[in-house]
């Protein structure tokens, strides 16, 4: 039988399509500021000198083999990742309240946190909030596990910061247990961050509405070049006694993109029965990761963790984190100063106020479609552009190309 017959043809990733017509691109000044990864001034990835060593050093051991890891990951690259998140000194890891999985990088984790919200919440399962605008995959991600989806007001287009009256008016209107997707730092795609006092005040909803934290970190380092300012509103959260869940990356802040290393991490409230809980939802994860993936894959965690677990190489890696941060800084600096010579009509300075690796730059897609035919530089329909895509040789030209399509 024809079962698949009338199967619908999926629309092109967007950003991968992007990648692909980029690449066909045979213009000698194309620029790529699509892609989140980080590229060198002469526009190629880079391998952190650091990973190189730990690479190195994982080839020169005799002992390497190819065995299966746990279902839980590498016990020393979870517990790493888990320090790393909440903080050496995190209640929580004291405590005995922290479970963590090694996953298939930040979208593993996300998925696997979606499956287990879906899973183990009350039927029926209560919404998750996502920022509007966020990275494009959590709808996809959500939607396929089957969650419902709601979005909160994030990015005002005027102000070009973070719209927090909408942002905190819609929390404090959602059903109880509902989740809220909340980037850790440097959001995708609008490079806004709420500041401190900004991120108490949604602690503040969460506890007082019973909403659940859903952490999503990405780019922890990339946006202050600090590992712990970067998280420090993940920090706060647990402080404040929050039961909360967290997906992480190591594609970003360590250039392991292809490699899929990431974590997934539950964090029980304080309590007497917090450990308890913990064990229970670590035994129900390890079900989870067991049907979707058996076990996760070793190469990425094994570099990861030889880092991690090494004062010396963690000192360099933090050395290696501040270049791409610093570069990227610079390149927004640059930007901007192009920009106010050619006095370009409109107001800039969100280029330099945004942090991480992206910036909405704020242009129509009609423009986003001009800039790429006539200048050949690409970026996402919605006007977002990667500043790593940016370097000395080619700063000038993207913003002659940006003051030409907004005049
Ligand atoms: N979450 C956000 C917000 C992201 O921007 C990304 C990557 O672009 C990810 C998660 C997951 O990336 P990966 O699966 O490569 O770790």
């Amino acid at each position: 039988v024809e079962l698949f017959d009338a199967v619908p043809q999926a629309p092109e990733d967007p950003l991968f399509g992007l990648m692909a017509a980029y690449r066909k691109d045979t213009h000698e000044k194309k620029v790529d500021l699509g892609i989140g990864a980080y590229r060198d001034n002469n526009a190629k990835p880079w391998v952190l000198p650091v990973v190189k060593k730990a690479d190195k050093i994982l080839r020169d051991d005799p002992d390497l083999n190819h065995e299966y890891l746990p279902i839980a990951g590498l016990p020393e690259f979870t517990l790493a990742a888990q320090k790393l998140i909440l903080g050496p000194d995190s209640p929580a890891i004291k405590e005995g309240r922290a479970t963590s999985l090694q996953t298939i990088s930040g979208t593993g984790a996300v998925h696997l946190g979606g499956l287990f919200l879906s899973r183990f919440l009350p039927k029926p399962t209560p919404a998750i909030y996502l920022s509007n605008p966020t990275w494009a995959n959590h709808n996809q991600i959500f939607t396929n596990i089957g969650m419902p989806i709601k979005s909160y007001p994030y990015f005002s287009a005027k102000t070009k910061m973070l719209d927090l009256d909408g942002l905190l008016s819609t929390l404090k209107a959602a059903p109880e247990k509902s989740i809220v997707l909340l980037h850790a730092c440097a959001h995708n795609p609008t490079g806004v961050d709420p500041t401190q006092d900004q991120w108490k005040q949604i602690a503040e909803v969460c506890r007082e509405r019973s909403l659940f934290p859903f952490f999503d970190c990405a780019y922890q380092g990339f946006a202050s070049g600090d590992l712990a300012t970067d998280n420090w509103a993940i920090r706060y959260f647990v402080e404040q006694g929050l039961e909360l869940i967290i997906a992480q990356s190591f594609a970003k802040n360590f250039g392991l993109y292809g490699e899929r290393a990431g974590a997934f991490h539950f964090v029980a409230a304080p309590g007497s029965k917090a450990q308890d809980v913990t064990k229970r939802v670590a035994s129900q994860l390890a079900v989870l990761q067991r049907s979707e993936i058996s076990n996760p894959p070793a190469y990425g965690a094994r570099i990861a963790s030889i880092v991690l677990n090494d004062k010396a190489l963690f000192a360099e890696w933090e050395e290696d984190l501040r270049t791409m941060s610093g570069r990227i800084i610079e390149m927004r600096k640059s930007l901007k100063a192009e920009l106010d010579k050619l006095d370009t009509p409109g107001n800039w300075d969100h280029i330099t106020s945004q942090i991480g690796m992206f910036s909405f730059t704020g242009i129509s897609e009609a423009q986003v479609l001009a800039i790429r035919e006539k200048w050949h530089v690409y970026m996402t329909k919605n006007g977002r552009i990667s500043m790593a895509g940016l370097n000395t040789s080619n700063v000038k030209y993207v913003a002659e190309a940006l003051d030409d399509v907004v005049r």
